[in-house]
């Protein structure tokens, strides 16, 4: 079974419709999908009447990326498999909403600052129906030549602390796995090696995490060095979370695809082991 829980659409930052990114899962032979954009789960129904029409199975997991605030740092939490009509939920994502657009204001005023105007209408116009993130904002500093290179737009400006970066009011680890629990999900951290945060951290972070009731973490991704790959199975076992597999995808390119390379140690419980949707699949091997 080829599976791939963490992807992104034109709704966040990817750069495919869910239309196409359907397709291309179809294409990258995967048997299973989530779908987990920043804080919006819009792209599910389109990407589940896509694959209505479709002959080959594919079976679309809802998914979303919650983000949250947590000793300084932005930490990414995944829910999946969680039901997105649940009205609560869908309330709830509003003050996601609303601090996204907040913080894109307060990182446009401090552009400004810098000399670089206007930079908000041009990132919505980008945006169209989804969510603002910085890579928005980043391309339009890219389009405009205010940088050299879309990672320069976060080493200049984006990135933490740097000069437009604004520390936005997010929900705490603990609302995010409420929500999506509350939405009958199930709730990891998603990339845990990319936090720029020292081990021991990173263990008060999955340990604080597996308290709160957290079901799991990520533990692989298509480029990850195999130390680290290590690493994190024996965080995921000593903290007792559940294992994910995800490649992050946004866009194609040389680095990222869906569904590649995303094998993990057998000694990891897969956190999709008990989804009943999967209960064919879960009898064959991984
Ligand atoms: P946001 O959720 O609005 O803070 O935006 C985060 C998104 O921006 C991430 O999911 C990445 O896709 C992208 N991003 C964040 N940091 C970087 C970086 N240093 N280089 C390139 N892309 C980044
Ligand atoms: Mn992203
Ligand atoms: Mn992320
Ligand atoms: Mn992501």
């Amino acid at each position: 079974m080829k599976i791939d829980l963490h992807s992104h659409t034109h709704y966040s930052d990817g750069h495919l419709s869910p239309t196409e990114l359907v397709l291309r899962a179809h294409q990258m032979q995967l048997d299973v999908l989530a779908i987990t954009d920043h804080d919006t789960t819009q792209a599910l129904a389109e990407a589940r009447m896509v694959q209505a029409r479709e002959k080959r199975h594919l079976e679309i997991i809802s998914g979303i990326e919650l983000t949250t605030r947590w000793h300084g740092f932005d930490i990414h939490i995944l829910g999946l498999h969680f039901d997105e009509d649940d009205a609560l939920f869908q309330q709830r994502l509003l003050q996601q909403t609303h601090t996204r657009v907040e913080r894109a204001r307060q990182i446009c005023d401090k552009l400004a600052k810098c000399g670089i105007e206007h930079v908000f209408d041009d990132a919505m116009v980008k945006v169209g129906p989804g969510q603002i993130t910085r890579a928005h904002i980043a391309q339009v500093l890219l389009e405009r030549g205010e940088v050299s290179s879309f990672q320069g737009a976060f080493t200049k400006y984006l990135g933490k602390d740097k000069r437009a970066y604004v520390s936005a009011n997010w929900i705490d680890i603990a609302t995010a796995i409420q929500w999506i629990h509350e939405a009958g999900g199930v709730a990891a951290v998603a990339h845990p090696a990319s936090y720029d945060m020292k081990t021991k951290w990173l263990k008060r972070l999955l340990a604080e995490f597996s308290a709160l009731g957290g079901d799991g973490m990520e533990v692989t991704h298509p480029n990850m060095q195999p130390t680290k790959k290590t690493l994190l199975a024996n965080l995921a076992l000593e903290f007792n979370l559940k294992a994910v597999v995800g490649s992050d995808f946004h866009f194609p390119s040389r680095w990222s695809e869906l569904g590649k390379r995303l094998d993990i140690s057998s000694e990891l419980t897969p956190l999709w082991q008990d989804w009943e949707c999967l209960a064919t699949f879960n009898k064959e091997s991984i």
